[in-house]
């Protein structure tokens, strides 16, 4: 794949390729990433990949300024994907001035992650509109990784009549269970080894609503204290139905997500849950 640096040089590409599917990521690229490339290119003629730290879905305190960026390394495991391009603009290039004008989402933005990185979906449904306007895809896929942004983004697509239709891919694991994720490198080795935790809780999460459990607030309780317990510092586990609003004892259609520290590392993870 070629990396296109300018707008302009994605706009004299995109001029030339009208069946395009986007993948928008922020680099550090790993096998999450690549399954969402590949499922990509089921669905169009043509792939760009785009890698931009996005400086306005990063709070104050967060982690831009560490933000792993690892181009050459990503486009090496890009590197035999011909159809396609990557497109790896400069902050200068996508914000020649300071962006005046913002996407501004619903409530949900302020629940789950957004109660903790308050404007974080603001930045991101702002920056995918700005890559939608300039990359002009058929297609875009976005992993269900990330699910309240997805969520938020659907219905973005939606309220604004983007001509763009909108693929999830499923998360992508290590063996044991820790979701792919390009913040785990900042885990040491005793936290590495700690971290699939999270995925287990929400295992067993799912495998009591499926065998009937229904006291939503119960195991939402019970998966914080046993974080706890390890050491974790816990922004929310939540049972929610898969379109994000409050589930009742008849929903069929379940998702529990969470968001947790390990040490300096924040993790997010979910599970799709039907019964
Ligand atoms: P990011 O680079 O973290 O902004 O992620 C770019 C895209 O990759 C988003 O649509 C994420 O949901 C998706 N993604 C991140 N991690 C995974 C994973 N482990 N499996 C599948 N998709 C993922």
């Amino acid at each position: 794949m070629n990396i296109l640096h300018s707008v302009a040089q994605m706009r004299d590409w995109r001029a030339q390729n009208d069946n395009t599917a986007l993948v928008p990521t922020m680099g550090n690229l790993h096998a999450g990433h690549i399954a969402l490339v590949e499922l990509a290119r089921q669905h169009a003629r043509q792939v760009a990949v785009s890698i931009f730290v996005n400086p306005l879905q990063f709070g104050a305190n967060e982690d831009f300024a560490q933000y792993p960026r690892t181009l050459e390394q990503d486009a090496a495991l890009l590197a035999d994907i011909d159809d396609g391009i990557i497109f790896a603009p400069g902050i200068a290039d996508l914000f020649p001035i300071p962006q005046r004008y913002h996407i501004e989402p619903p409530p949900l933005a302020n629940e789950l992650c957004g109660r903790f990185r308050p404007g974080h979906f603001r930045g991101v449904a702002t920056i995918v509109m700005k890559l939608f306007n300039l990359v002009q895809p058929t297609i875009a896929v976005f992993g269900k990784k990330d699910y309240q942004q997805l969520t938020i983004l659907r219905d973005m697509v939606q309220d604004f009549t983007v001509p763009v239709t909108l693929v999830a891919g499923e998360t992508i694991r290590a063996a044991d269970g820790l979701a792919l994720s390009s913040r785990n490198r900042y885990l040491d080795a005793a936290e590495r080894q700690a971290a699939p935790l999270l995925y287990n809780i929400l295992m067993d999460i799912k495998t009591r609503v499926v065998n009937g459990e229904r006291n939503y607030a119960q195991l939402e309780q019970n998966a914080l204290a046993k974080l706890t317990e390890h050491g974790w510092r816990i922004d929310y586990v939540s049972l929610r139905n898969q379109d994000l609003t409050a589930p009742t004892e008849d929903s069929t259609q379940l998702v529990v997500l969470a968001a947790a520290h390990l040490g300096r590392t924040r993790l997010i993870d979910n599970l799709e849950i039907s019964v």
